[in-house]
């Protein structure tokens, strides 16, 4: 019998990454749901496992490498694989302001979020998959990360998921060719606490 896939999501309590879980384990994938907050993690584990799906709860901060390091452990420990990991874990902290105004603290928080806790996921569980020869990583970028469509304001969250599109190209190029695949997806403009209640597109379709 082939081994179920396991999922790792982030900053999966609510919003995109909340219906990413919901959507995996309709898929009969053991998904990992990871949140900051343990208790609002547990909570959206509690809401996807009362119509019993599989879904697993882990703490994870990806801006506090010990906390990265103990889900590694888990999931090394407990199932020696990953075979998926969905980097949506995202803040948007500087909506519509100047990059000239732009204070040295946002930028440094929203790269250490978007950019460098991708990143880090990346360098820690991509090695899992290449040691089983699978694994699919999703990054979760924005089409205001488009270097063709950059336009003035909100620079930080901009600039995140430019350097997000930039390391996924870059790791792609390293990993090479095989059947562990990284890829960076847009979800559109969304429904949730980021994205608003005037966005056009539901959770269920931008997961
Ligand atoms: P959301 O509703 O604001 O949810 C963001 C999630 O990220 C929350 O679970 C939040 O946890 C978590 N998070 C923030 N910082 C974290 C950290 N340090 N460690 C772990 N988790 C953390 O946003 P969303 O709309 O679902 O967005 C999900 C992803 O889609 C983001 O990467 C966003 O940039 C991207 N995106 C969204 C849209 C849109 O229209 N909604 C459009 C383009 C791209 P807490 O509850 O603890 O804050």
């Amino acid at each position: 019998m082939k081994a179920k896939k396991i999922a790792i999501v982030t900053g999966a309590n609510r919003g995109i990454g909340f219906e990413t879980c919901r959507q995996l384990s309709e898929l009969g994938i053991t998904t990992i749901l990871t949140s900051r907050d343990v208790e609002k993690g547990r909570k959206a584990v509690s809401e996807l496992n009362s119509v019993s799906r599989e879904v697993l709860f882990h703490q994870l901060d990806v801006a506090d490498l010990e906390s990265i390091l103990a889900l590694k452990k888990f999931v090394f420990e407990e199932f020696n694989r990953c075979d998926i990991l969905v980097n949506n874990a995202g803040v948007f902290l500087d909506r519509g302001e100047k990059l000239l105004n732009l204070d040295e603290d946002t930028l440094q928080l929203t790269l250490r979020i978007n950019f460098l806790g991708a990143l880090k996921m990346c360098q820690e569980f991509l090695p899992m998959m290449q040691a089983t020869g699978y694994g699919r990583v999703v990054n979760v970028s924005s089409g205001m990360g488009s270097i063709a469509s950059l336009s003035g304001g909100s620079a930080a969250y901009k600039l995140s998921k430019l350097m997000m599109n930039g390391m996924t190209r870059i790791l792609a190029a390293e990993i090479g060719e095989g059947d562990v695949k990284i890829n960076t997806m847009a979800p559109g403009w969304v429904r949730t606490d980021m994205g608003g209640p005037n966005a056009p597109r539901s959770l269920a379709q931008g997961a």
